[in-house]
């Protein structure tokens, strides 16, 4: 054990970063080129949770005197996490970091720059402006744009929707309190952090009006107004619709256009959740998929999800960037007349949930400084290309069904052993397929429920993976639907 002064030294951390760095260096060869590399090496928890723990508290030197190097412990940890740099990684929505920007992350937490206000982190705040505002840009906003950079999508959405209110509400209810029942409409295929927002705020089960999905799991834009016809008869107060870009089970797109149609006739804000695929105006090839995301008024999305930045690192747009300014003001401005402080901008605090945060935007600008956009577009383009791969080696298989054509980087699709169709038999047989997957390492692949029934989904995390791990995939399930155990 070390007394403080020498746990300080120079020397100690330069030769401890250089032991780490070579470590995660020799790992990600080992993702890249080594075939037998496991994605996962979970076991089942309620069988190792002890073991795991035990294993970690034996390198805790409070009440040891064991040494055990740094590299030790660091090996024991990525031992047992979840390797994304692999190519069979094919599991839920983050990206492989690219290496550059976990030097950033490791930047951000050495200098420890709170950033709520600007003399508390100068670069972070004057970095986290560039972003949004070249971000803002890319959606085709224009120059009255800003946002703010939060810790996830979800803490992104409630901030939209907290606008949302000051700007379409009534009644000021950030002074008042709610006093009537307001609501959202949105898809049922939207992510449930919508709905928890929405219960957070205090509008409790009736604020949010699900619209029914297509069999593409879009929203069907042709019932929003019934459902605000009959919703106002009922004296709800409706105040916004959230677009899923894309819906997070089966990465469907709405219809930005038509949406944005129906708000502007009715007046309400529009919100798109694009916490996954809003980074698709980055790819050259695919963009389209989101066009109308520049008639929002706000916008949610995730660089971890597409963009290669480590979590959290999510974007809140504004079209009109005095909202963001205002949301949490004590007073509400309905004006935004000349009083607003327009130059507030560089006390980030006063725009988001977060007081103190880290340097988000460094992680994202060390990508951006070193590669360019043009490496987004590259990214975004391969993995969208390769789920369409994964969807045509999957439609041509008689035992394979695939859910929805996909649009994204999200593939969904079942295994149907030949002669079998019972609905419960195959819900079973595809729950258990994808247990035994997790459990044996090869790949990593999750599930969902469409419809009621079990789907196998698979998030094309890698711009690496290749058509033979697709194929191993598919072998792989086949070899797991025969065995029982
Ligand atoms: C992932 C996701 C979220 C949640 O984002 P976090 O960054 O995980 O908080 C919200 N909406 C959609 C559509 C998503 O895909």
């Amino acid at each position: 054990m070390n007394d403080l002064k020498s746990s300080f030294s120079a020397e100690l951390f330069r030769s401890q970063g250089h032991q780490i760095v070579d470590l995660l260096a020799d790992k990600l060869t080992q993702s890249q080129s080594n075939p037998s590399q496991l994605v996962n090496e979970l076991t089942d928890p309620e069988k190792s949770y002890d073991e795991i723990c035990e294993l970690f508290a034996r390198f805790d030197s409070t009440d040891s005197n064991d040494e055990r190097s740094l590299k030790e412990l660091f090996e024991a940890v990525y031992h047992r996490s979840i390797r994304l740099h692999n190519p069979r990684y094919l599991g839920h929505q983050i990206s492989p970091v690219l290496p550059v920007t976990s030097l950033a992350s490791m930047m951000s937490d050495f200098l420890n720059n709170g950033m709520g206000v600007f003399e508390m982190g100068v670069a972070g705040t004057a970095i986290e402006r560039f972003v949004v505002k070249s971000l803002a840009k890319k959606f085709g906003f224009n120059r009255s744009a800003d946002g703010v950079l939060t810790s996830g999508g979800t803490l992104g959405n409630l901030t939209a929707l907290l606008a949302a209110r000051r700007a379409k509400a009534s009644r000021d209810i950030w002074k008042e309190g709610t006093q009537q029942q307001l609501a959202v409409m949105v898809s049922d295929q939207a992510h449930y952090c919508i709905d928890k927002a929405v219960r957070v705020m205090g509008w409790g089960e009736a604020g949010v009006i699900l619209i029914p999905s297509n069999e593409h799991y879009q929203m069907r834009c042709e019932t929003l107004e019934e459902k605000l016809r009959t919703a106002t008869e009922k004296g709800v107060e409706v105040i916004a619709v959230v677009g899923s870009a894309c819906s997070t089970a089966t990465g469907s797109f709405d219809d930005l256009v038509a949406i944005s149609n129906f708000c502007e006739r009715n007046n309400l804000w529009f919100h798109v959740d694009g916490a996954h695929g809003a980074a698709t105006v980055y790819s050259k090839k695919y963009c389209k998929r989101v066009t109308g995301i520049e008639r929002a008024d706000s916008i949610t999305m995730d660089f971890h999800k597409l963009l290669l930045t480590p979590a959290l690192a999510t974007a809140l747009v504004f079209k009109d960037g005095r909202y963001g300014a205002q949301n949490f003001a004590q007073k509400a401005n309905y004006l935004w007349n000349e009083t607003i402080q327009t130059d507030e901008w560089h006390d980030l605090a006063r725009r988001t949930f977060e007081c103190t945060k880290s340097m988000v935007g460094f992680k994202v600008f060390s990508i951006l400084a070193m590669h360019g956009e043009e490496i987004f577009d590259q990214n975004v383009t391969a993995v969208y290309r390769l789920a369409e791969l994964l969807a045509d080696m999957v439609s041509k298989q008689d035992d394979f069904e695939l859910a929805t054509q996909p649009k994204s980087n999200i593939v969904c699709f079942r295994y149907i052993p030949p002669g079998e169709s019972e609905a419960d038999e195959l819900n079973q047989i595809n729950a258990r397929i994808r247990a035994q997957l997790v459990n044996h390492g090869e790949f990593y692949i999750v599930q969902t429920k469409l419809d009621g029934n079990v789907w196998l989904r698979t998030t094309v995390a890698n711009a690496f993976t290749e058509e033979k791990h697709f194929s191993g995939l598919l072998e792989a399930i086949r070899r797991f639907s025969k065995s029982t155990s």
